[in-house]
């Protein structure tokens, strides 16, 4: 239970990642949150373990140990794909706090990760800014008054290439995120659009909607972060410049919505609200995301796990951008798709859909 005015012992996994440096300058800023843990996957964090005087650190490896000995009040899951997934069922399992932005966890273990987390009856706090803006539109507001959601998604560096264009893009290019500045896997999903594939698995789990009430739309500009539709025939939105800065105050400073240097809309400034459907053709894993999260059990998981192996190899530059659907694709028609009952079996299952998804990769 976090009570407003304790010092929040704080978690920090992933420290060393694009929203783990932001969650540091939150922390920076306020004396009651205090940093007990820090993780990376593989970069030093002597310097950090330093600066914040933290005892609990860890480069690499299973983190549950540490999580267990830091005793933590609140986890902050910003650890990239699904290497995260431990970490997520430990804090809701055992109703600690969590704040996640590790959205690959709640995609590959969706049914386990809701299961634990109505054992542990802890706190879930969405970093992931849509679902951030959608929590805070609907907190405290039944559920039967909610008609849908509508996740908001930039459209990526890509969004105007044709398919002939799509053929030749570097990976300098699809780095190059018009609206946020994030770590290279996401940004290469936000190209993609498997991140808002993601997004909407992630959804459906956070907010326990049926995936018919959750649409994404693209919204070049990032200022609406998304919308919530009541059965009134009222819509909340929750808009602001793109700063992940804000949703990881909201996390961290839960309930107080505290201070933080992100100035609000200056609505005396142009400010362009355009929306448009996502198109299926040029950005196929969104509908593919859809269909894995239909059909339920291990299907989002094998498309996690099938897209962090696509991602990584056009990363490296063994496959061009448009190699990276097929492969996700190819890789979910052969995956077995069961559920699973533990974290053992996920684990399995995960690493059966990076086989089959390597298997594409291997030269012929
Ligand atoms: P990043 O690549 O910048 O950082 C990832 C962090 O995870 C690093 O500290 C890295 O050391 C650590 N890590 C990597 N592999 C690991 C492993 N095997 N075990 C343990 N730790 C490991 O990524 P990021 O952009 O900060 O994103 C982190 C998570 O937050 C992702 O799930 C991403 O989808 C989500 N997210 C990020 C943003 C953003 O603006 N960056 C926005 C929304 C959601
Ligand atoms: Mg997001």
């Amino acid at each position: 239970m976090l009570v407003a005015t304790d010092v929040r012992r704080i978690a920090l996994l992933g420290a060393t990642g694009s929203i783990g440096r932001q969650a540091l300058e939150i922390v920076d800023a306020h004396s009651d949150l205090e940093i007990v843990a820090l993780t990376s996957g593989s970069q030093p964090l002597d310097d950090l373990a330093a600066r914040y005087r933290v005892e609990h650190v860890q480069v690499g490896g299973d983190v549950i140990q540490l999580l267990e000995a830091c005793e933590p009040d609140l986890v902050l899951n910003a650890v990239v794909g699904f290497a995260g997934v431990g970490a997520t069922l430990w804090a809701l399992e055992r109703g600690v706090t969590l704040a996640l932005a590790n959205k690959e966890s709640l995609v590959a273990a969706g049914d386990l990760a809701l299961a634990a987390w109505k054992r542990g009856g802890g706190l879930l706090l969405p970093v992931d800014s849509e679902h951030s803006a959608v929590f805070q539109c609907l907190e405290g507001r039944p559920s039967e008054t909610i008609d849908s959601l509508v996740l908001t998604a930039s459209g990526g560096p890509f969004r105007n290439h044709s398919l002939s264009d799509l053929e030749s893009v570097s990976v300098g290019e699809a780095l190059a995120h018009p609206t946020w500045s994030m770590g290279p896997k996401i940004t290469i999903d936000s190209a993609t659009l498997a991140n808002k594939g993601l997004e909407l698995i992630e959804a459906h789990y956070l907010f326990e909607l049926p995936y018919e009430k959750i649409d994404v739309v693209v919204h070049p500009t990032s200022i609406v972060h998304s919308l919530v539709r009541f059965r009134d025939g009222a819509a909340l939105a929750h808009v602001g410049y793109p700063d992940m800065r804000v949703p990881i105050s909201y996390a961290l400073t839960y309930p107080e919505r505290r201070a933080t240097p992100v100035p609000t809309l200056d609505l005396t400034a142009p400010l362009l609200l355009e929306f448009e459907p996502p198109d299926p053709e040029r950005f196929p894993l969104l509908a593919l995301a859809r269909e894995a999260g239909e059909r339920g059990g291990t299907y989002p998981c094998a498309f996690n796990a099938a897209n962090e192996v696509a991602v990584a190899a056009f990363l490296d530059q063994r496959i061009a951008f448009l190699e990276i659907s097929p492969l996700v694709e190819d890789a979910l028609a052969d995956a077995d798709g069961g559920a699973v009952s533990d974290l053992p079996e996920l684990v399995e299952a995960d690493a059966a859909a990076r086989r089959l998804a390597e298997r594409r990769l291997a030269p012929a």
